[in-house]
């Protein structure tokens, strides 16, 4: 049996940038991460589309994508001068019906009130603004100026990743299959490979299989895969200022964004929709009956297009609040989530990973308190919800 100070289960972008932040913060000790495919084909942030914004609901988000978004204003000097993750600053503009109004209009005060950078626009201003876009049925739309877009998730997780290695961080590929809990404290984890390895802490970082790692401690985290297809479409006659566009959010949830000479769109399905998790199959039809009518309605140069690619991808979702947890567990203390980021972990995963070794480290949060968000709210049910969910 070998020892580790930390041992990481997953090496996506928490997992990676939590090993990074570690190193930075000047923990001494031993960091492994466990990752089960280190080809990193299937994770969330290689199947992610790479969102920053600041338009959230809770306090927390929007800090956490900040604290991101000052990295990657800073990039080169924290990784040195070829690092790119390709960050298109578009924007965001979420538009709302009548219905939505009130709560638009409520996010946008609290997200003015954290220092981010939005503006309200009526309606028809959505349609001055963005001609490509018919703005019946739209009551307005918040539109982020500054500090919004996409980014290359991949390049941003093998930034954290390089890094670490580079200063001595291990990957051993493999899965976690046990963990061991004596007397309130996790004391080892068991490999596939069956290697056990001592450890004074682990961090879930496992992505959609948050849930299934924490079981193997005894510990209830109601965190679990939900399928997710993005779609790629050809619209040879979209007018050019629409590749530059924001990612646009309509009224009922559909997102559209440009990708270069294309554009991305898809909507996370209602309850009763969820699709099977077992596969990375995707639903064409799905897009025929659902999107396509809405997106050709509200962007109506999509009524001629060809959907040309598309791909499926397992969110890493929190059933109780779709908040991200964030923390350590009040019983178990050696044991630290970074969990249930329902579709923002991306762009939540360098600020997580720099909570998570502050927290290791100094045993304290010191860059943005993030109290609210630990298990503790988990274990006694008390859900903090976050309205802004795409
Ligand atoms: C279609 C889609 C679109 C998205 N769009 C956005 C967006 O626009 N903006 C945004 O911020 N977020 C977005 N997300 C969410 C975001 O991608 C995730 O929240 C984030 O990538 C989670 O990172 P992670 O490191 O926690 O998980 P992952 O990237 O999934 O990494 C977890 C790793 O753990 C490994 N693992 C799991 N179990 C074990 C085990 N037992 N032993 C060893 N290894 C294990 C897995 O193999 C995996 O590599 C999107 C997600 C999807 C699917």
């Amino acid at each position: 049996m070998s020892e580790r100070d930390v041992v990481i289960v997953g090496g996506g972008v928490v997992g990676s940038a939590t090993a990074y932040y570690l190193k930075k913060h000047g923990f001494a000790g031993r960091i492994t991460i466990v990752e089960k495919d280190t080809t990193y084909q299937l994770c969330c942030t290689a199947r992610s589309v790479g969102g920053l914004r600041q338009q959230f609901s809770t306090p927390e988000n929007i800090a956490l994508s900040k604290f991101g978004l000052a990295l990657l204003r800073n990039l080169k000097a924290e990784f040195g001068p070829e690092a790119d993750v390709n960050f298109r600053e578009f924007g965001y503009l979420m538009m709302a019906s009548a219905d939505g109004l009130d709560i638009l209009e409520e996010n946008h005060r609290i997200q003015i009130a954290n220092g981010a950078d939005n503006i309200l626009l009526k309606g028809p201003d959505v349609a001055a603004r963005f001609p490509w876009i018919n703005p019946e049925g739209v009551a307005a739309g918040c539109f982020g100026l500054s500090g919004e877009g996409w980014l290359d998730p991949y390049s941003l997780m093998n930034l954290f990743r390089k890094a670490a290695v580079a200063q001595g961080v291990e990957v051993i590929p493999a899965e976690v299959t046990g963990i061991d809990v004596k007397e309130n404290r996790v004391t080892s984890v068991t490999l596939s490979s069956g290697e056990r390895i001592e450890t004074t802490c682990i961090v879930n970082a496992a992505g959609a299989g948050g849930g299934a790692v924490a079981k193997l401690a005894g510990i209830d985290l109601p965190v679990g895969p939900r399928k997710r297809y993005v779609y790629v479409i050809d619209c040879p006659s979209a007018p050019e200022a629409m590749h530059k566009a924001p990612l646009s959010v309509c009224p009922d949830g559909i997102f559209l964004r440009p990708e270069g000479r294309h554009f991305l769109t898809g909507i996370s399905p209602e309850e009763h929709e969820e699709p099977q998790v077992m596969d990375w199959e995707v639903d064409y039809q799905f897009f025929d009956e659902r999107i396509w009518p809405v997106i050709a309605n509200r962007y109506p140069v999509l009524e001629s297009i060809k959907v040309i690619n598309a791909w499926a991808g397992h969110y890493d979702y929190n059933a109780l609040d779709q908040n991200g947890i964030i923390g350590r567990h009040p019983a178990i203390e050696n044991f630290y989530f970074g969990n249930g980021f329902s579709g923002h972990g991306l762009q939540q995963g360098p600020a997580t990973g720099n909570a998570l070794a502050e927290l290791i480290t100094f045993g304290t949060f010191r860059t943005i308190d993030l109290a609210r968000l630990g298990y503790e709210r988990i274990a006694a049910r008390e859900p903090l919800f976050e309205r802004n969910i795409i």
